[in-house]
């Protein structure tokens, strides 16, 4: 079978290796749909994901979903044609991210399979394209639960690449009516209008403090003039929106924080103290497999609309390609196309 792997810096290869078998308390998967990850390409560049135990090669590939086709003899729950989402995390060898597995893969092997924790069942009626982005959209629906924002929250939302589409799509479906969405990309912030921004701007054109107080109104900090905004949502990972971010913010304005900043970045800690601020930090999706499949389950169209582009396995390297080159929404790598 085809598995990707990295094999160093800039070095990605589809490679042929033997296809797993199970172990007693392991399943397989055969993969239908896998979604290309900004961190997939983040890996790329550096040779892999840079942990101390790290597979070499390393397996590469995360969003997935698939169908059972082998069940270790002591599996409870899982048997073998269960259409399946897998949470990368919910294993002991973390998939695609520094671990033995990787999910751009013909078949997966899940290690110690646990029903709900590990794998989860996908809804009938849900294709499986669509069960792929239930990984990124926990991410973003984690960043928005860590924020807790009221339906009356004036929110901008910060870089609105597939991650930050997601923290659009439950913004809104959580009631906030007044989201702002800025990015670089025109092509993502049309994507962003679609799935709910009321407004967007776009980043290093439009006068941020300008257009900010003018869609959310002015509001005052103890050091001056500030822009309206309750809730800052970082998905960007430019140093410059931080700062930006603790310029502009009011009094007691909350900063949400998923995007990885690799390097050290220079903030105010003495505006951060001034203005009362919250700097809160979310990272993976300690428990929102659950909400987001049943959600996932009604929503046919605006999560659809998220995958801008459709590959078979055989186009690996293109999907990759596409992915890098910005302006996309998800990638999605599909396997029964090949
Ligand atoms: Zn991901």
């Amino acid at each position: 079978m085809k598995l990707v792997t990295i094999h160093g810096a800039n070095d990605v290869r589809v490679d042929e290796v033997a296809e797993p078998s199970p172990g007693p308390r392991d399943v397989v998967v055969r993969i239908a749909a896998c979604g290309v990850c900004g961190s997939d390409l983040t890996f790329i560049k550096m040779g892999g994901a840079g942990i101390p135990g790290m597979a070499s090669p390393m397996p590469l590939g995360h969003e997935a979903s698939g169908v059972v086709t082998r069940v270790g003899s002591e599996v409870k729950g899982i048997h073998e044609g269960m259409r399946v989402i897998v949470n990368p995390m919910g294993t002991p060898h973390i998939i695609g991210n520094g671990g033995t597995e990787g999910a751009f893969a013909d078949f997966l092997l899940i290690r110690d399979a646990e029903l709900d924790r590990s794998v989860y069942e996908v809804p009938e009626g849900m294709p499986l394209d669509r069960a792929a982005l239930v990984e990124p959209l926990s991410v973003a629906r984690h960043g928005v639960n860590r924020a807790g924002p009221g339906a009356d929250s004036r929110c901008v939302v910060f870089g609105v690449g597939p991650i930050g589409l997601g923290a659009v799509m439950w913004l809104k479906r959580r009631g906030v009516g007044d989201i702002v969405a800025v990015d670089i990309s025109e092509e993502r912030l049309e994507r962003a209008r679609q799935l709910g921004a009321a407004h967007t701007l776009v980043a290093g054109r439009d006068d941020l403090r300008a257009e900010l107080t003018r869609l959310h109104g002015e509001a005052r900090s103890v050091v001056g003039p500030a822009v309206g905004t309750d809730i800052f949502f970082d998905f960007a990972g430019a140093p410059q929106v931080v700062t930006d971010i603790i310029d502009l913010a009011k009094q007691r304005a909350t900063l949400l924080m998923v995007a990885i900043h690799p390097q050290p970045v220079p903030v105010s800690l003495e505006m951060l103290v001034v203005k009362e601020l919250s700097l809160v930090g979310s990272c993976g999706y300690p428990d929102e497999y659950p909400e987001v499949i049943a959600d996932l389950a009604s929503m046919d169209d605006e999560a659809d609309s998220l995958i801008s582009h459709r590959l078979g396995f055989d186009r690996f390297h293109e999907a990759l390609e596409t992915a890098r080159a910005g302006g996309s929404g998800k990638v999605m790598v599909e396997f029964s196309r090949t």
